[in-house]
C-alpha cells in the first residue's frame, strides 16, 4: 500500500517537473547573456600598417561606447581598420560554444551608403594555430551592412563562415574547416572587404552573446534521464516487494505445514487413545467398526485364513476377592504385556470386557491359533505372578468362514464356554458350532 502511494507520487512529481521544465525553459528561464564591456576585455585599434598600409586610426574607449575613427588610404592591397577585443591574455580563449547568437549595436559612418563591417570570432586550436601567428586563429566571418533603424543587431552564431583564404592558407583539414567557438581568443569589428578611401567611425555601443544553459534537447535528454532512473527504481521495488511476499508466504506455508504436522500427530495419538483400552494398553471393542472389519474384507478379498481366540481369565473374580482390586488390575496388565509379547504384528489383541480378551490373528489357520492359543495357554499358566498366585485362562479358537466378524466371534466364545466347562486352563476349538 505505501509503495502503491509512492508510485503515485513518483508519477505526479516526473509530470510535474517535466512541465515545469518545459514551461520554464519555452519562457527563457535558461537563458545566459554575456555581455563583452571594456572592464572584462582589452580593446584597441588595429589597422593595415603591419601590412604596408597608410590608414591612420585612433580610439577611444569608455565602458559605455567604443568609438574608432579612421582614415583609410588606399595603400595596402587589403586596407583596413577595426577595433580589436581580446577576450583573455592566454590563448585558450574563452568557451562560447554554449551560445547561438551574437548581438551587435553599432553605429557605422561611412563615405559611401551601404558600407559593409565584418565580425570576426578568432579561434585558437593548437591543430592549426600558434601561439606567435596571431593570424593562424581561426577566421570566424560575417560581413553585412548595419541597419540604421535597428539598434541591436542578433546575428546568429550558424551564420558565421571560415574565410577560406585562412583555410587554404594554413592547409586546414575538411573536419577542422568549419566555424569553431570553444576557445575564441578574440573578436575583431573591422571596415568592409572591398572598403573605399575616406574617413570612416565604428561606434560600438554594445556587444553580447546569448546562449542558454541548457539546449532544449538536452533537457529533454535529462527528463528522460530522470523518467529512466525511477522506472529502474519502481522495477527493483516490485522486485523487492514481491521477493519478500514470497518469502513471507513461504513462511506461512511453512508454519502451517508444521502446524500440521503436530495436529496430525495429535490427531494420531487421540485416535489411537481412542482405540486403546487404558488399564491394559489392549486394543478396545472399537477397532470392531474400522480396522478388524477391513482386515476381515481382506481376507476374504485375498482368500486367506483369519482365525478368532476368546481368552477368558479363570475364576478371576476369586483373584479380585482373594488379592484386592488393585492386584486384580495388575494382573490383568501384566496378562495383556505377557500375551503382547508371543503374537505377531499383525495380530491384534482386544479387551473384550472385563477379564476377557479376544485376540485377531489373520493369515493364521485354525491350527496355527490352536497352537498359539495352547502356547500362550501355557506362558500364562507357568508365569510367576506376584504373591504366587495361580492365574490361568480358557481359550476358545475359531476359523473365519463364510460368515461375518459377529458370526466368527460368537462361535469362538461358544467353544471358550465348552473350554470353561471343560475344566478351565484349556485350548478348545471347533470350525463350526
Ligand atoms: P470363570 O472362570 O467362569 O470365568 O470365572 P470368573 O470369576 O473369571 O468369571 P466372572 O464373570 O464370574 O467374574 C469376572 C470378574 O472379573 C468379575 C469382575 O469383578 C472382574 N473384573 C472385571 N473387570 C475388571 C477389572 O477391570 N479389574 C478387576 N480387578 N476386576 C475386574
Ligand atoms: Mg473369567
Ligand atoms: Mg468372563
Amino acid at each position: 500500500m505505501v509503495t502503491a502511494r509512492m508510485h503515485r507520487l513518483s508519477i505526479v512529481f516526473l509530470v510535474s517537473i517535466s512541465v515545469f521544465a518545459m514551461t520554464w525553459h519555452y519562457l527563457g528561464g535558461a537563458d545566459r547573456q554575456l555581455v563583452i564591456t571594456p572592464e572584462i576585455a582589452e580593446y584597441k585599434a588595429i589597422d593595415d600598417k603591419s601590412q604596408g598600409g597608410a590608414s591612420v586610426t585612433d580610439i577611444t574607449i569608455s565602458p559605455d561606447q567604443t568609438i574608432l575613427t579612421c582614415q583609410i588610404v588606399n595603400q595596402a592591397k587589403w586596407p583596413f581598420c577595426e577595433i580589436a577585443i581580446d577576450l583573455v591574455s592566454n590563448n585558450e580563449g574563452i568557451d562560447l560554444s554554449r551560445f547561438h547568437s551574437i548581438g551587435i549595436d553599432v553605429d557605422y559612418l561611412t563615405p559611401v551608403k551601404n558600407e559593409r563591417l565584418r565580425v570576426y570570432l578568432r579561434n585558437y586550436d593548437p591543430s592549426y594555430s600558434s601561439p606567435d601567428d596571431p593570424v593562424s586563429h581561426k577566421f570566424n566571418a560575417i560581413e553585412f551592412t548595419p541597419t540604421v533603424e535597428r539598434d541591436l543587431q542578433v546575428i546568429p552564431l550558424r551564420s558565421f563562415q571560415v574565410l577560406s583564404w585562412w583555410i587554404a592558407d594554413y592547409s586546414v583539414p575538411i573536419e577542422k574547416s568549419g566555424p569553431q567557438f570553444n576557445h575564441v581568443t578574440s573578436i575583431e569589428i573591422a571596415t568592409g572587404s572591398y572598403v573605399q578611401e575616406g574617413k570612416y567611425t565604428i561606434q560600438l555601443n554594445k556587444l553580447v552573446f546569448y546562449g542558454k544553459w541548457i539546449s532544449e534537447s538536452n533537457l529533454v535528454k535529462l527528463l528522460l534521464l530522470l523518467w529512466l532512473v525511477f522506472a529502474i527504481i519502481y522495477l527493483v521495488s516490485e522486485q523487492l516487494q514481491l521477493r519478500s511476499v514470497l518469502s513471507e508466504i513461504r513462511e506461512k506455508s511453512l508454519r502451517l505445514r508444521k502446524a500440521n504436522r503436530h495436529l496430525f500427530k495429535k490427531a494420531q495419538a487421540v485416535e489411537a487413545l481412542a482405540y486403546t483400552d487404558a488399564l491394559t494398553g489392549a486394543k478396545n471393542r472399537n477397532v470392531i467398526e474400522g480396522y478388524l472389519s477391513e482386515l476381515v474384507d481382506n481376507a476374504k478379498v485375498n482368500i486367506q485364513p483369519f482365525s478368532v481366540i476368546y481368552v477368558d481369565i479363570d475364576h478371576f473374580k476369586s483373584i479380585n476377592d482373594n488379592f484386592g482390586h488393585e492386584t486384580g488390575d495388575e494382573v490383568l496388565r501384566c496378562f495383556v504385556a505377557l500375551i503382547n509379547q508371543r503374537i505377531r504384528k499383525s495380530d491384534v489383541l482386544v479387551r473384550w470386557g472385563g477379564e476377557e480378551f479376544i485376540l485377531f490373528c489373520p493369515a493364521t489357520t485354525l491350527e496355527g491359533a490352536v497352537g498359539l492359543a495352547e502356547l500362550l495357554r501355557s506362558i500364562v499358566e507357568t508365569y510367576h505372578w506376584p504373591s504366587a498366585m495361580s492365574v490361568t485362562a480358557s481359550f476358545g479358537v475359531a476359523q473365519l468362514e463364510n460368515e461375518n466378524i459377529d458370526e466368527v466371534i460368537k462361535r469362538a466364545d461358544k467353544v471358550l464356554y465348552l473350554a470353561k466347562q471343560n475344566g478351565r486352563n484349556c485350548v478348545m476349538s471347533k470350525a463350526v458350532v
